[in-house]
C-alpha cells in the first residue's frame, strides 16, 4: 500500500565528473550578464577558478562578483542586493559550499523585488510571504554536505547570545540548475569532509525517519544513505579510492537536499539551529556531534511511548545497512545503528561540545530554542528532558 504524496519542485539535476564544463552553456541559456556568488578563499585559491572564469568569458558572459566569508547574515544579503539590484542580473551562480550556495540563493531571491531578506525570514521579523520573481539560479556545490543545491531554504545567521539561524523559504528559490561535479571536492580538508558528510548522514537519517517520510523519499532516503555509508569514510581516511568515495558523498549530500525540502528533518537539525546561533560552530559539525546521541535518544523515546512505530523498524532498516550486520531482532539491529554512529563519531573526531565552547549553563536555553521547524517533523515529540540528555551526552 502506497500512501497518498506529493513532491515539490526539484531542479534539473546535472551530476558527473567534469560536469562544470557545461556550465557556461547552461548559464548562457538564461542570458549574459552572471552575477557569480562564491566563498572567500575557497573560490579563488581552487586550481578551476581560473580556467572556469576564462570559459565564462569566452562564451561571452559578463561576471559580477560577491564573496561570502563564513556563513551568510541578512546584511550580507541586502547589501548585495543593494549593490546589484540596478545591474539587470540574467542569472545568478553560486559555486561554493553551503554558505556560498544559501547566500546565493537569498540573492537570486530579491535581487528583482528589491526589499529586506528581514522581511521573509521565519520567527523574526514580519514573516512576509515571498512573491518574486526569483532571478534564476544555478547551484554548484563545492563541498559534500548540505545539499543546498536540492532544496527551497536559504539559511542566514546572526552570530552571538541574541543570535538566531534561520531560513529564508519558498519554492520559488530552488535552483533551476543543480550542477554537481565530484571533481570540485578534491582537496577537501578532513575536518571538512567528517563534518560535512555527517551533515548529509543526519539529513538522509533524519529524513528516513521524518513524519513526513513518503515511499517516493525512502527511497532516495536509502540510496542516499548507501552512498554514505560506502563514500565517508573511505573519502576521510583516504587511500586508492578517494575519486568513487568523493562521487558517493557527492551524491549522498545530493540526495539528502532532495530528501529534506520535502520531509522536514529532526531533533539533531532542532538543536542545530540554536547551538549555530549562539556559538561559532559550523553546522556540520553541529550535526556530527550530536547525531549518535540523539539517534539513540529517539530509540528509547520510541520503545517508551510508541513501541509500534514505523520509525523504529525504520531505524533497524537503517541499523542493518550501515553496520552490516543482521540482528537477531530489530531491537539488536537499532542497538548496531546507535554503535556504528558512535563509532563514525569518534573515527570522525568530532569534537564534544564543551570544546567548542558550550557549557553546562548554556543548556537550558539551547533546550528552549531548540522547537522550530525542523523538530516538528522529529518521529517523536521529544519532552524537554530528553533533548537535554542529547546535549548533555556531547558536554
Ligand atoms: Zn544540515
Amino acid at each position: 500500500m502506497i500512501s497518498p504524496f506529493s513532491i515539490a519542485r526539484l531542479p534539473r539535476i546535472q551530476f558527473g565528473a567534469g560536469a562544470t564544463a557545461k556550465l557556461p552553456d547552461l548559464a548562457a541559456r538564461y542570458g549574459r550578464r552572471v552575477l557569480l556568488v562564491t566563498g572567500a578563499h575557497s573560490f579563488d585559491a581552487a586550481p578551476y577558478a581560473a580556467p572556469l572564469l576564462v570559459k565564462l568569458a569566452e562564451r561571452g558572459l559578463s561576471c559580477e562578483r560577491v564573496v561570502v566569508s563564513g556563513e551568510p547574515s541578512p546584511e550580507l544579503v541586502d547589501d548585495a542586493v543593494r549593490q546589484f539590484k540596478g545591474a539587470v542580473i540574467d542569472v545568478v551562480i553560486g559555486l561554493g559550499g553551503g554558505s556560498a550556495l544559501d547566500a546565493a540563493k537569498a540573492i537570486a531571491g530579491l535581487l528583482k523585488p528589491g526589499n529586506s531578506v528581514m522581511d521573509h525570514l521565519e520567527g523574526v521579523g514580519p514573516e512576509v510571504s515571498y512573491s518574486g520573481p526569483a532571478t534564476p539560479f544555478i547551484a554548484v556545490p563545492t563541498t559534500a554536505g548540505t545539499g543546498s543545491e536540492a532544496t527551497k531554504n536559504a539559511v542566514l545567521s546572526r552570530h552571538g547570545p541574541d543570535g538566531f539561524k534561520k531560513s529564508f523559504r519558498d519554492e520559488a528559490l530552488v535552483a533551476e540548475i543543480a550542477l554537481v561535479d565530484s571533481e570540485l571536492l578534491a582537496g577537501c580538508p578532513p575536518a571538512l569532509i567528517a563534518a560535512n558528510g555527517m551533515d548529509a548522514l543526519t539529513q538522509l537519517l533524519e529524513s528516513y525517519v521524518s513524519t513526513g517520510a513518503n515511499e517516493f523519499t525512502d527511497a532516495l532516503a536509502l540510496s542516499g544513505l548507501r552512498a554514505a555509508r560506502d563514500g565517508l569514510l573511505a573519502w576521510y581516511e583516504g587511500g586508492a579510492a578517494a575519486e568513487q568515495a568523493m562521487a558517493r558523498m557527492a551524491y549522498a549530500s545530493l540526495q539528502s537536499g532532495i530528501c529534506l525540502a520535502q520531509t522536514g528533518l529532526g531533533s539533531v537539525h532542532g538543536l542545530a539551529s540554536p547551538l549555530g546561533a549562539y556559538f561559532p560552530i559550523g553546522h556540520g559539525v553541529v550535526c556530527g556531534t550530536l547525531l549518535a546521541a540523539a539517534t539513540r535518544i529517539n530509540i528509547a523515546a520510541l520503545r517508551t511511548r510508541e513501541p509500534q512505530s514505523r520509525a523504529l523498524a525504520k531505524y533497524a532498516e537503517i541499523g542493518r545497512l550501515l553496520s552490516g550486520r543482521d540482528g537477531v531482532s530489530a531491537e539488536q539491529d537499532c542497538d548496531h545503528l546507535v554503535a556504528t554512529l558512535e563509532d563514525w563519531t569518534q573515527r570522525l573526531a568530532l569534537p564534544m561540545l564543551t570544546s567548542l565552547g558550550v557549557a553546562a549553563s548554556d543548556v537550558g536555553r539551547i533546550v528552549a530554542a531548540s522547537r522550530g521547524s525542523s523538530m516538528k517533523t522529529n518521529p517523536i515529540v521529544l519532552t524537554d528532558d530528553e533533548i537535554r540528555q542529547v546535549l548533555q551526552a556531547r558536554l
